[in-house]
């Protein structure tokens, strides 16, 4: 074989199988899409899917938001009540272990002023989110903030709690008290990997994470979790298993986003095995619009950690399926302190500001705001009219 005939059959050789394959991959994303329940193979693929392929995924996603849950987007007023924290996760900025950390726990007339806020501001409703602590005086303060926030509204402002793993007398103190949704991501599904980002001890226990779902669920809560996505040691079928992990749950509310290093955590040793942020970021907007595909009128927060990415990642989650957004209320002196990872976003921005970016954000993505409206997840709605 002379070197150009060499030349022309490696060229031929290099060239045809790649475009075939371009097709068989394009003409696979189609017939997945047209699926009505996914398979772990039809979401590793959709997961895998490029950049042409992953328009077709956020059009269909897109158009199913609008279809089930329509354009609006529904505020909740966050509190970062406290970073005070019993438990060590690998992962996390304000882990028991950080001694570099100042604790703070938010004054209860500052949590007041900020329901206030959200009540004068159309807000919808709250989320109080926190370390965990299991102890009698904190759980006393949560139930007298949660009667005088009720109080203080009217029995108005809607309130989602993410307090962690609690008892079930806890849980349903806090119900009672007037919190009904409750917010515990299981982080990742594969228990394997669950003890990969946390001690494997009794307070860290992935049992009793997945429990704590089934007794919220079964007191009345709505019920919320979520992933981190793009962990160190996690794989595309870990993913693929968390999103039928959320659909065999039936949950209402989901709230994921990207895992960001913290560098005074134990998991910041393993950096070097992460995708660079960039990816991280899009397979979590992937996650979302598949998971709305998947569970069509459930709540998709678009998560702080994706705009800590991406600037504009909060508005680009919306598009592409997300319909809750948190702004953050939290007293501009406490933010930062509640670094549960590196370059967390909006740390000085006062509520007021934080208020005037989102909506500007908001009409940019296309969505209007449902001002003064608890927007539960329809999901919720639908499965508890047919009991
Ligand atoms: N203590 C409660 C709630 C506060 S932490 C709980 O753990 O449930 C809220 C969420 O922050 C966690 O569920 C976790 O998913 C997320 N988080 C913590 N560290 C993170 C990190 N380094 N990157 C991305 N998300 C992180
Ligand atoms: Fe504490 Fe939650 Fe952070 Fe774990 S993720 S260390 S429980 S605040």
């Amino acid at each position: 074989m002379n070197v150009k005939t060499s030349f022309a059959v490696s060229f031929r050789c290099n060239f045809a199988p790649q475009k075939s394959n371009h097709f068989i991959v394009k003409n696979q994303i189609d017939e997945i899409l047209l699926k009505d329940i996914f398979t772990k193979d039809d979401l590793i693929a959709l997961l895998e899917a490029n950049e042409s392929d992953r328009k077709k995924i956020f059009a269909l996603s897109s158009e199913i938001k609008e279809k089930y849950v329509g354009k609006k987007v529904y505020f909740r007023g966050l509190i970062e009540l406290s970073n005070i924290c019993s438990k060590n996760c690998y992962y996390c900025g304000i882990r028991k272990g950080n001694r570099s950390v100042d604790r703070y726990m938010v004054g209860e007339k500052e949590v007041l002023e900020a329901a206030q806020f959200a009540l004068d501001n159309g807000y919808g409703s709250m989320v109080l989110q926190s370390g965990e602590r299991s102890d009698r005086k904190f759980v006393n303060e949560i139930t007298d903030l949660l009667k005088k926030i009720k109080d203080l509204s009217d029995g108005k402002l809607g309130i989602t709690l993410s307090m962690g793993e609690q008892s079930e007398d806890v849980y349903k103190e806090w119900f009672e008290a007037g919190a009904h949704r409750y917010l515990i991501r299981i982080e990742t599904s594969n228990r394997e990997l669950y003890y990969k980002i946390h001690p494997h001890d009794s307070k860290h226990d992935y049992e009793t994470r997945i429990n704590a779902l089934h007794t919220l669920r079964n007191i009345g809560y709505n019920v919320g979790t979520g992933v981190m996505i793009g962990l160190p040691f996690q794989t595309v079928a870990d993913l693929a298993d968390d999103l039928l992990f959320f659909k065999d749950l039936d949950i209402d509310m989901c709230g994921m986003g990207p895992y960001i290093e913290h560098e005074d955590t134990p998991l910041y040793a393993f950096r070097h095995l992460l995708l660079s942020k960039k990816d991280r970021f899009r397979l979590s907007l992937k996650m979302v619009a598949i998971l709305r595909i998947m569970m069509k009128d459930i709540n998709i927060a678009a998560t702080t950690a994706m705009q800590a990415i991406d600037k504009l990642g909060r508005e680009k989650a919306l598009k592409v399926g997300a319909n809750i957004i948190m702004p953050n209320l939290t007293p501009v002196q406490y933010r930062e302190g509640y670094l549960l990872y590196e370059d967390k976003p909006c740390i000085d921005e006062e509520a007021e500001q934080c208020k005037t970016c989102l909506e500007a954000r908001i009409h940019l993505a296309g969505d209007e705001i449902g001002f003064g409206e608890w927007g539960d997840s329809k999901h919720f709605e639908k499965r508890n009219n047919e009991i």
